[in-house]
């Protein structure tokens, strides 16, 4: 699948699963210094790879008659301090009630090591602008997933597959954290616990074939 179609296969997932209303959330992908981004002002699942831009890494457009994602600073910042190939922004709804309340999304489950642990939220700044992309990269040193205050969440991978996934697993774990808060105070994993957490998918148990 070529990067633009890849584009349009995440942005209609991205729709039907309810991770961006109307033209909110953004989505590009990386392959050496090209990136297709999705456009501005056009709804996600509407995508069609001739209305997707295509920029390089220091922002010149390449190609389209679109303008890329006024997000588009946020991912090319992204891509410059880290080796993600693919990023992945959306306004989910427990992601920016988390965003909207707190200072960090806190493990409540051992599948917050995949996004690297405690998640942080970036510092509220105007979208699109420059200071918005400096604390979304500082947000994300270390991880593969940040809360951006007030607005939503960002997650990035080595595939636009791998990142769409983080963004799912980001929605989840604010909504177990959440929903978790309505019912009580909900224990957070100690670092003794998620250290366990790791060494165990590193010693797989072994299932002997019987002799
Ligand atoms: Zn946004």
């Amino acid at each position: 699948m070529s990067l633009r179609e890849q584009l349009c296969e995440y942005g209609r997932r991205a729709v039907e699963l309810g991770l961006v209303i109307g033209t909110s959330g953004n989505l590009s992908v990386r392959q050496g210094d090209l990136v297709a981004v999705t456009p501005s002002g056009v709804a996600l699942d509407r995508l069609t790879p001739e209305l997707c831009p295509i920029v390089d890494v220091s922002g010149h457009l390449v190609e389209g008659d679109t303008q890329p994602s006024s997000e588009t600073p946020m991912h090319l910042a992204v891509y410059e301090t880290t080796d993600a190939l693919a990023v992945v922004h959306t306004h989910s709804v427990f992601g920016t009630v988390v965003a909207t309340t707190m200072t960090e999304l806190p493990p409540v489950h051992y599948n917050a090591l995949a996004l690297g642990g405690v998640v942080k939220v970036a510092e509220y700044a105007t979208y699109g602008t420059p200071e918005l992309a400096a604390n979304v990269r500082a947000a994300l040193e270390g991880k593969q997933a940040a809360l951006m205050a007030n607005h939503g969440g960002v997650t990035i991978g080595p595939t636009l597959e791998q990142a769409f996934e983080a963004t799912r697993l980001l929605e989840w774990l604010c909504e177990v954290y959440v929903r978790g808060l309505g019912v009580g105070k909900p224990a957070i994993l100690t670092d003794d616990q998620l250290a366990a957490v790791v060494e165990r998918a590193q010693n797989p148990p072994a299932f002997p074939r019987r002799p």
